[in-house]
């Protein structure tokens, strides 16, 4: 018996390193990872830069508190804030934390703004925001918070990507609005661009925040730095962690100015948010992520992949409902359960991601070629054949 906490169905796949978009085993099997660790390791598996940046500092100093003046964080800080709508960041270590620390900054600005009654979120049914006493809420998800008590107040759900029912649930205590650009948990759901453009001149006629979850959507996953650059619109705030690392923990926590000035000193903390570690690696992820073209080919990249599985949907109809996402950031809706294409596609060598909604997420690194992209429709073609093969022997 395992000494963890069994909060996860594991799959007994042991993995003992990994090369950019493959990981092998302890007894040298190679796996193709469209995984990425759920969306973090963006640059593959033990790039060179990453390594560098990360052994290079361990030599140097590994922690002080933020207590002290950081230089890299005060550099990773700047270059967040050039390249999006940011004048302010805050570093947490994990994508909830990031989430937490924006309904926090939401709050904090209506109450600094003379309106400490609107503390309260409009969130949407199917949203994931991290798995802490309020992102659990955030959530609304039943299954994630039975059991743990009353859940933290100040969320009011909506269904879909509805203008009107926004705008009706917008009340005297409303803060903001919290969303994901496109839902990744929930199904690689995509969120009108038209509705996001809608939701910001909403917030704006009432006074409130946009919120935006970009954890799983941010840092080049879609093809631009952060998917709301699709719609043309800006947040007030933005969460972001996942890819930000590299497979490093680092979270932020971005903001405007006028509501970054209220976190004052003492209203919010992190110990171990945006330690020398975790910066130095964070930078090294801008340093790739930002390089001219590097966005571009990962559209590219997206593109030829969507193409591909648009292909391998005509043909498996029966397995394949439909091909979802943007970018990298790619979900096949199943017919049959999905569960059992993600175990078909493993035993062939190929690592997914579930999500709801009957989807499997495609989560390739963002340095993905066309040979990965090639053995990848490949691998789905052979576990969709077999799948078939295996149902026909069952009928
Ligand atoms: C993964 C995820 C989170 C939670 O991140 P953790 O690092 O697991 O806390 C929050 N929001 C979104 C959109 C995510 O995809």
């Amino acid at each position: 018996m395992s000494a963890l906490l069994p909060t996860y169905a594991r799959s007994g796949l042991s993995f003992a390193r990994g090369e950019g978009a493959f990981l092998f085993t302890e007894t040298g099997e190679r796996y193709l990872d469209f995984s990425s660790g759920i969306a973090v390791t963006a640059l593959g598996h033990a790039h060179p830069r990453l390594v560098e940046a990360l052994t290079e500092q361990a030599k140097k100093v590994w922690h002080v508190s933020n207590l002290h003046h950081i230089a890299d964080q005060e550099r990773l800080g700047q270059r967040l804030c050039d390249a999006t709508f940011a004048d302010r960041v805050f570093f947490a270590n994990s994508g909830a934390e990031a989430v937490e620390a924006a309904i926090k900054a939401a709050r904090r600005y209506h109450f600094v703004n003379g309106a400490p009654e609107r503390y309260r979120l409009i969130t949407f049914q199917g949203a994931f925001h991290g798995r802490t006493l309020a992102t659990i809420a955030a959530g609304g998800q039943g299954k994630h918070l039975e059991g743990f008590g009353p859940p933290v107040d100040g969320f009011d759900q909506v269904a879909g990507s509805d203008i009107e029912a926004v705008e009706a649930a917008i009340g005297d205590e409303t803060a903001g609005v919290l969303l994901e650009p496109i839902m990744g948990e929930g199904g690689m759901r995509e969120v009108p661009w038209r509705f996001l453009q809608d939701l910001r001149a909403l917030c704006d006629e009432k006074g409130i925040l946009l919120l935006l979850d970009e954890v799983q959507t941010g840092v080049g996953r879609t093809g631009r730095f952060y998917a709301h650059e699709w719609a043309g619109i800006t947040p007030d705030i933005m969460s972001s962690a996942k890819g930000l690392g590299g497979g490093f923990p680092v979270g932020a926590c971005l903001t405007t100015e006028a509501v970054g000035a209220a976190m004052t000193p003492g209203t919010h903390g992190s110990t171990f948010g945006g330690n020398p570690l975790a910066m130095a690696v964070g930078n090294a992820v801008l340093d790739v992520v930002l390089e001219p073209g590097f966005l571009e080919d990962v559209a590219q990249m997206g593109l030829r992949l969507k193409q591909r599985l648009a292909g391998l949907a005509d043909e498996h109809d029966d397995i394949l409902e439909e091909v979802r996402g943007q970018g990298l950031m790619v979900g096949l809706k199943c017919k049959t359960e999905n569960s059992k294409l993600i175990a078909a596609l493993r035993e062939r060598g190929m690592l997914t991601v579930q999500a709801g909604d009957n989807v499997v997420r495609l989560l390739p690194p963002l340095i993905v070629g066309e040979a990965e992209i090639d053995l990848a429709c490949a691998t789905i073609d052979a576990a969709c054949g077999a799948l078939k093969s295996r149902a026909r022997e069952q009928a």
